[in-house]
Parts: structure tokens; C-alpha cells; sequence
């Protein structure tokens, strides 16, 4: 079967390792010339380290990334109180075999890199085109130079996240970008320089229209941390643009101590616009499918957008190896069949989170904290025992 997987992203990587454990040769294209990727940490949940382990990356990922030591509280901004815990340390590994992990996301693609022949990754191609004419797909693709290439295919999945070429022919206007509204100023501090606290779990702390969250990553050695702050729709930045962390202890007057020393520890870092889109109403047209942030893309409040584009990666594969080459389009329909109520829930549930996390002090509030600590474990329970190669199809 000729596989052409659009975007060498977390999600085309995953993707094409998953086909290769099935017998199946996919080969990546992506637009950038050097797959470098920036420097940010990612929390990644249980039901995503299963699949990696599944996958035969477990060791390897461990190597990099670090297990997160406690269980992850969500403390009250002005005195820290916990509202809930999230089952991420000992809680996970009981509950869901796994605890959850900090890494840093060019850790995490180079590990994936490594895991495929170097022929199989080809950067420097941007897709620009696409057909489907039922006996096979033709993607177009243009180099850095501006020489056009085409490529034949069986099946093409368009991982090409967020701003995906491949969703936008699929879906038009149904395909458009949300701004959240929201701006996440990120943070790497290393860990002899971050407060004791932060050194060990996720903590997010959760306030009136903005919230912190950090965790370790890179065996423990950085601290990730991420701050959200409401943003102007016409805020002339341009996305990564650099800030200093000094500049938001205004922002946070008021909020416990621990917040401000965790900034004056904080030195340079980057302030990003957050976008969003609407469920898609499908993931797959003929021989196409699209695949994590191209398929859905969410706001990253449960720190579940690996663990969805993870949950594609296996259950696509499945899909192509126990499909018959002549009939790609019945197994690519298998593989929404499978994925897209469970993908659309948590999208869903992560823009939800948005909400509730900022909500001023008040009655809202106060039922928040009452009702959160069941709630977020019936959720982690949802989203880190969820195993979807659990059941066969
Ligand atoms: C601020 C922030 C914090 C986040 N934190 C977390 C977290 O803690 N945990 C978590 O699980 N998730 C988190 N996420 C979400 C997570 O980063 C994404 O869900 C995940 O990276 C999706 O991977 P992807 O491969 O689908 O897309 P991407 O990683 O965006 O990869 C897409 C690839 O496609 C390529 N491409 C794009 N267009 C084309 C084209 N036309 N032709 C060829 N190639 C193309 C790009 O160059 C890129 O390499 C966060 C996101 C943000 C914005």
C-alpha cells in the first residue's frame, strides 16, 4: 500500500511508526526545511505513554522525558489551597498502569525521528494540492525553490496540524480558525534555578480570567512553565514573539507568593496567540483522512492533544493493515467510525476548561471547587484509562 502522510509533526511521526509495526512503509512530507522544532515542554497523560510504550518507544521515552513525582494539584490563585488533584504520579500508575510525563516537545519528535529509516522523512516539501479520482490520491507538492513534485498514492492522511492544507480542501469554511482569546506565554527555567515546589508534579493554579500551570520535564533538569493571560484579538505580536518573565509580575497581583517566585526565577521566553476550530463534521473523503490537530485541533487545557493525535496514530494503522489496499475508503471510515465521538468529547471538554478555569470568585466558582474534585477524576479516569486498541474493531 503507498501511504503519503502530510506534516512530519508528533502526529506523522506516530503515524508512520504505528504503520511501520504493521508491515506498512509510509513515507512524511513536511514543509519545513529542518524539522527543529521550538522549545517547549508538553504534559503527556497515561493513555498516551501506554501507546508510546506499545509502540516500542517506552524506554526511550522515559530517557527524556520525567515521570511526574506526586499527584497534580489545582490550587486556588490567592492562597494556594487545592481544589483537586489530577491521578498523574503513584494514582496513575495504579489506576492507569502509566503516570503521566513532562518532556520537551523537540525531545519528543527527535525520539520519533530516530524511530524511522531517514528515507521515509522528506522536509523541505510543502503539500498545495490534492485529488482523489476513486483509484487514487495525487498529492502536489512544491520545494523550497519553488520546483513542483506529485506523489501517488493509495492513501493520504493530512497530519498537518492546525493550519492544515489537507482540512481545508476537505472542509472549506466549516474548517475555519477560532482565536481563544487567550495568549500562553511559555517559560523554560532550569530546575536548580525554579523554586523547590516546582521541581517535583504539575501544579496549575487557576484565577479570575488568566492561570499558571508548570511542570518538570527533561529527566527533571528544566521546569516548563506556561502562563495564560487574556489577549487582545489585535495584538500586533507576532506568535513566539519574545517576552520577559519580570514583565508579568503585574499581571498577577494579588496571587500567592509561590507564582511570583516561580516568575523572578523565570528569565526569557515567548508569548503565542491560541487558536482553536469547531468539531469537524468528518475525517476522512475517499482516499484522505486527516489525522490529530488537523482533525482536531483544542484548546490545550487537559494536555490531551498528543493523547488524541497518539489514539489516531494506532487506530489508523490498525485500520490500513486489516483494510484491503482496493478498499482504502471503507477502512479510513472504520478509522473515524472509531475515533471521532471520543476525539470531538475532549475538544469539547477542553474548551469547557477554558471556562471554568477562569471564573471570577463567586458563586460559579464556589460550585466549581465543590463539584472538581470528583469531577476531575472521573475525567482522568476517561482520559488516561481509555486504551484504543483495547477492543478489537
Ligand atoms: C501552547 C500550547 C501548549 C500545548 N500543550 C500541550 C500539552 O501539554 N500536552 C499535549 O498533549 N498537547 C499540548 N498541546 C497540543 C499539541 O502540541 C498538539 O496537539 C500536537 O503537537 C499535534 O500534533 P500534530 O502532528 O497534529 O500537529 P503539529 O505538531 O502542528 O505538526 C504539523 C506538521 O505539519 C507540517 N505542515 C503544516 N502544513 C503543511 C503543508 N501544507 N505541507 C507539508 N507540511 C505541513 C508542519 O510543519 C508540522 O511539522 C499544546 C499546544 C499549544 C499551542
Amino acid at each position: 500500500m503507498r501511504i503519503a502522510i502530510v506534516g512530519a509533526g508528533i502526529g506523522g511521526l506516530l503515524t508512520a511508526i504505528a504503520l511501520q509495526q504493521r508491515g506498512l512503509a509510509a513515507q512524511v512530507y513536511d514543509r519545513a526545511a529542518e524539522l527543529r522544532e521550538i522549545g517547549a515542554g508538553l504534559i503527556i497523560g497515561s493513555n498516551a505513554v501506554r501507546l508510546l510504550w506499545c509502540l516500542g518507544l517506552g524506554e526511550r521515552f522515559e530517557r527524556v522525558s520525567f515521570v511526574q513525582e506526586a499527584e497534580g494539584p489545582l490550587r486556588r490563585w490567592q492562597n494556594g489551597a487545592v481544589v483537586a488533584e489530577k491521578p498523574i504520579g503513584r494514582a496513575a500508575v495504579r489506576r492507569y498502569g502509566y503516570a503521566t510525563h513532562g518532556v520537551c516537545r523537540a525531545d519528543l519528535q527527535r525520539l520519533l525521528l530516530d524511530a524511522l529509516p531517514p528515507d521515509r522523512v522528506h522536509p523541505g516539501l510543502r503539500c498545495e494540492g490534492l485529488r482523489d479520482d476513486g483509484r487514487e490520491a495525487e498529492v502536489d507538492l512544491v520545494d523550497r525553490s519553488g520546483g513542483r513534485h506529485r506523489v501517488r498514492a493509495d492513501v493520504v492522511i493530512g497530519a498537518d496540524g492546525l493550519h492544515s492544507a489537507v482540512a481545508a480542501r476537505m472542509h472549506g469554511e466549516a474548517n475555519r480558525l477560532n482565536q481563544a482569546g487567550q495568549r500562553a506565554f511559555r517559560f523554560l527555567v532550569p530546575a536548580r534555578r525554579a523554586p523547590e515546589f516546582a521541581r517535583h508534579s504539575y501544579t496549575a493554579w487557576l484565577g479570575p480570567g488568566r492561570h499558571l500551570v508548570h511542570y518538570p520535564i527533561r529527566r527533571g533538569e528544566v521546569v516548563n512553565f506556561m502562563a495564560w493571560l487574556p489577549g487582545e484579538r489585535d495584538d500586533p505580536r507576532p506568535p513566539g514573539a519574545p517576552v520577559h518573565a519580570r514583565t508579568l509580575h503585574a499581571e498577577f497581583t494579588g496571587w500567592h507568593e509561590d507564582v511570583h517566585d516561580l516568575l523572578a526565577a523565570a528569565g526569557d521566553g515567548s508569548c503565542w496567540p491560541i487558536f482553536h476550530k469547531d468539531p469537524l463534521p468528518g475525517w476522512t473523503a475517499g482516499r484522505v483522512a486527516l489525522l490529530g490537530d488537523a482533525a482536531h485541533s483544542m484548546l490545550p487545557f487537559l494536555g490531551q492533544g498528543v493523547g488524541q493525535t497518539a489514539e489516531d496514530a494506532v487506530v489508523l494503522a490498525r485500520c490500513l493493515a486489516e483494510g484491503h489496499v482496493a478498499d482504502v475508503p471503507a477502512a479510513l471510515r472504520r478509522y473515524e467510525a472509531l475515533r471521532i465521538d471520543r476525539a470531538t468529547d475532549v475538544q469539547l471538554r477542553s474548551r469547557e476548561r477554558c471556562y471554568e478555569f477562569h471564573l471570577p470568585d463567586g458563586p460559579e466558582q464556589r460550585a466549581r471547587d465543590a463539584a472538581y474534585p470528583l469531577e476531575v477524576r472521573q475525567e482522568a479516569d476517561l482520559l488516561y484509562g481509555h486504551d484504543p486498541l483495547g477492543d478489537p474493531p
